[in-house]
């Protein structure tokens, strides 16, 4: 059907930038001068983060931060079935949140290029800690740029590192976090199922997605990713779905996960790729 190829990427022009910038979240280390050499960090406190931030005036912004992120942090863990880990964020194992005041400086300091909006680390050497880096005054930050990366670092901590995690089913649940889009997505992706565009599961499943330079295509395999987390979340619940996480965390591949915690509906990523199509071309007759 005319059009309903480029609605996508008009439709998911939003965000789609963000996702494939935050997403850089990289393990890369940084090799330039720490922002605190001349600008020393303040920093407000709460129970599992701590907001760092560069000027007093910037106090009330980075404690709407903070709240913000505990919020998240208690709605992400719980949505997972991460329960377990609540304490593993507290004290001396806060997530740091450092903002520097501007894209300029953030940019400069911390070497990211310069389309990057925030990323996550769970490795950083440079900041010794879990950390989220970005900077203040970030439009959209608060509901996309925080929640996503908050996500990414629930599910590192819940999944370990040695399970086999496909990267859509990762980024299907850090964009879960996200506020106001799973509706938009959803409807994005019935109308491109309409069209025959969708991206094979197979596919999807190999896609080098930060070396990818077709940005429709980056829109689609974000898009895709949350929709099927959706489908299996909402059409065939939250147990499930929390099932298909451990078993992963346990060790299993995707597949063998997947039998384990939906033996019935989906015995095989196959079958999970034939009832989401399905599912999407219910509204589309
Ligand atoms: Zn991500």
């Amino acid at each position: 059907m005319t059009g309903t190829v480029s609605l996508l990427p008009r439709i998911l022009s939003g965000f789609h930038v963000f996702i494939l910038l935050s997403c850089f979240f990289l393990s890369q280390l940084f090799s330039i001068a720490c922002a605190g050499d001349n600008q020393p960090f303040q920093e407000v406190r709460g129970e599992h983060f701590l907001v760092e931030f560069t000027a007093e005036q910037e106090r009330a912004s980075a404690r709407q931060i903070l709240d913000r992120a505990e919020l998240y942090y208690s709605k992400i863990t719980s949505d997972i079935g991460h329960s377990r880990h609540q304490q593993s964020w507290a004290w001396d194992r806060r997530v740091r949140i450092v903002l520097y005041p501007d894209q300029f400086s953030y940019n400069r300091f911390t070497g990211q290029p310069q389309w990057s909006k925030a990323y996550a680390s769970r490795y950083s050497k440079f900041f010794s800690s879990r950390v989220i880096v970005s900077w203040l005054g970030q439009l959209g930050f608060l509901e996309e740029a925080l929640p996503h990366e908050i996500a990414h670092l629930v599910l590192w901590d819940f999944l370990g590192f040695s399970s086999k995690v496909p990267l859509w089913l990762e980024e299907g649940i850090a964009q879960l976090a996200e506020s106001d889009k799973r509706e938009i997505v959803q409807q994005a992706i019935k109308q491109v199922e309409a069209s025959g565009q969708i991206i094979p599961l197979a596919i999807l499943a190999g896609m080098d997605i930060v070396n990818e330079k077709d940005t429709a295509k980056v829109s689609l395999f974000y898009a895709q990713s949350l929709s099927l987390v959706l489908f299996m979340l909402e059409k065939h619940g939250r147990d499930a779905f929390r099932r298909l996480l451990r078993e992963l965390r346990d060790g299993k591949d995707f597949e063998q996960a997947l039998q384990t915690a939906y033996p019935l509906v989906f015995p095989s990523v196959n079958d999970l790729e034939k009832r989401w199509k399905a599912f999407l071309s219910l509204d589309n007759i």
